[in-house]
């Protein structure tokens, strides 16, 4: 049965992660949201399982960390086991991290992160429609057409497609997806276990002949393990006999198995990230590698904060359309660098040249640390344009204490004058201004603890820094408005 064509703001296929991830900021942006997803209900057990510090500082923004917080595991050390004994232990490409409060991994599996997006969503009356797939989709005259399983047609000004490796949507617009396969199997494993090993709160590699073992602290009493299996048939008892290799002398038995399941390491980016600035993938459905690093969910969420306000200003007219092809430009390079990352770590696990692959390990994670605490991540070659804005701490003029970042609005572009006079600026609308000054009774709020004394920065929605200039001369942030608000003819 086919009927009269719906017409929504944006539809988004898939409600993994990313998916409700980008309709939960769609929906702050005021846009019209249908999110949909062919399975019956969001993933219970396994997958992902942790936060990146990047992550947790943009869930911040948008009021979801809070809630997620207590249910998580603070880790930020690395460390390396070899015959029963402790051989090194590193954490200072997390400590020395500047500009942010959470300097570590916060170890949750990825259903936590799912539940609560579901529950914001039904919230914000756009619950994800289960049991509906999306079948066919196809660009027409002001967006797209696309057919549910259903029979039903909608019709939407944006597809984002946010189903998976296995991306309907890519498949539909025939975007190239090459696949390489480094024949390397994983088995993954949460359990509770007993153990006589002493337990510490350290993600632990283990140095046997090879180091095909990591053991990962989780929420609650929950562990994970990853273990290099290199064939498709194994058993648990094959999975719990190369950890208790790889402990040995130390004993581990399993009390409750939580989840237990293999991946065969898959890496590829997308050719294209978005089409005619309408259709749009992130997530898995635009990069897949391995999950050595914890990167696959963190690069997803990152790509739906950078892809939602860019959809919710271009919709609003606040920003003519051309500022969606930022999106590929800005998020293609940093998959293909993930996968990078993410490729030379898990053959590490296997290749050593001395013998010493978790030591090599540990050290690769230290070289790559900007990809895995999400912290290294920038848009432009240097100098504070495309870089994060730091975190710092302020005192409200009630006398509270907060930091910048809870000031921060998902939705705006904020203007952060650092010092006692306001420049005379023509604002957008869609640009809020935020005073900080150095003493107490200054400034919406003010700072003794901030980096950036007599600046004005234009952060955008999602903490990146869009432009500098001094208090004295702001021409540099009127002209990055000026291009910014000021449609471009792009030929593509
Ligand atoms: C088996 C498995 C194990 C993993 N283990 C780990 C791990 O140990 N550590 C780690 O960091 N990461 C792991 N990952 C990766 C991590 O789960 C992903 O990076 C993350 O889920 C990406 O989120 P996403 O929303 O992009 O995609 P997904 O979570 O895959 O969500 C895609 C959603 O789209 C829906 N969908 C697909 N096609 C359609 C359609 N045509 N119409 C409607 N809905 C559709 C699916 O039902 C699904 O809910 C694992 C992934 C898998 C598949």
């Amino acid at each position: 049965m086919t009927t009269q064509p719906d017409k929504i703001g944006v539809l988004v296929v898939g409600a993994g992660p990313v998916g409700l991830l980008c309709a939960f900021l769609g929906r702050l942006h005021g846009l019209n949201v249908l999110i949909v997803d062919k399975s019956s209900g969001p993933t219970v057990v396994g997958r992902a399982d942790a936060l990146n510090a990047r992550s947790q500082q943009l869930l911040e923004i948008v009021d979801v960390h809070a809630e997620l917080y207590p249910h998580g595991k603070a880790v930020n050390t690395s460390s390396v086991w070899a015959d029963g004994k402790f051989v090194s232990r590193q954490s200072t490409w997390w400590e020395e991290l500047q500009g942010c409060f959470h300097k570590h991994f916060l170890m949750l599996g990825q259903s936590n992160i799912e539940a609560l997006l579901v529950r914001k969503l039904a919230e914000l009356d756009s619950p994800v429609r289960r049991d509906t797939s999306v079948v066919a989709v196809e660009a027409v005259d002001g967006g797209c057409r696309s057919t549910l399983s259903t029979g039903e047609v909608i019709e939407s000004r944006f597809v984002i497609g946010a189903d998976g490796s296995r991306s309907l949507v890519r498949t539909a617009f025939g975007i190239p997806f090459e696949i390489t396969r480094p024949e390397i199997i994983w088995a993954v494993l949460d359990a509770v276990v007993d153990t006589d090993f002493p337990k510490v709160p350290d993600i632990i590699v283990f140095q046997a002949e090879t180091s095909d073992v990591a053991w990962i602290p989780r929420e609650r009493d929950l562990d994970r393990f990853y273990i290099r299996m290199d064939v498709k048939e194994f058993t648990l008892d094959d999975v719990v006999a190369r950890i208790n290799r790889a402990m040995h002398p130390h004993k581990l038995t399993l009390r409750e198995v939580d989840w237990f399941s293999q991946f065969s390491v898959k890496e590829s980016v997308a050719e294209r990230f978005s089409l005619d600035d309408k259709v749009f993938l992130a997530g898995d459905a635009a990069h897949i590698h391995s999950v050595n690093g914890g990167q696959g969910l963190n690069t997803g969420l990152s790509d739906a904060f950078n892809l939602m306000w860019k959809i919710g200003m271009a919709a609003g007219s606040d920003l003519p359309r051309d500022i969606l092809r930022t999106y590929e430009q800005e998020r293609k390079p940093v998959a293909l660098s993930v996968v990078q990352a993410s490729g030379v770590l898990v053959r590490a696990t296997k290749y050593s040249d001395n013998g010493t692959h978790a030591v090599d390990y540990v050290k690769i994670l230290e070289r790559r640390s900007g990809y895995i605490t999400g912290m290294g991540i920038r848009y432009g070659e240097d100098g504070l344009a495309g870089s994060r804005f730091f975190d710092f701490r302020v005192q409200n003029r009630d006398g509270s204490e907060s930091r910048i970042y809870s000031l921060l609005d998902y939705r705006y572009f904020t203007l952060l004058v650092f010092g006692d006079e306001l420049p005379h600026l023509d604002l957008p609308l869609f640009v809020r201004v935020i005073q900080v000054g150095d003493a107490p009774g200054k400034g919406d709020c003010w700072s003794d603890d901030c980096p950036y004394s007599n600046q004005v920065l234009l952060v955008r929605p999602d903490s990146y820094i869009a432009a500098r200039s001094s208090i004295a001369d702001t021409a540099p942030i009127a002209d990055y408005l000026h291009a910014l608000t000021t449609a471009r003819e792009t030929a593509r």
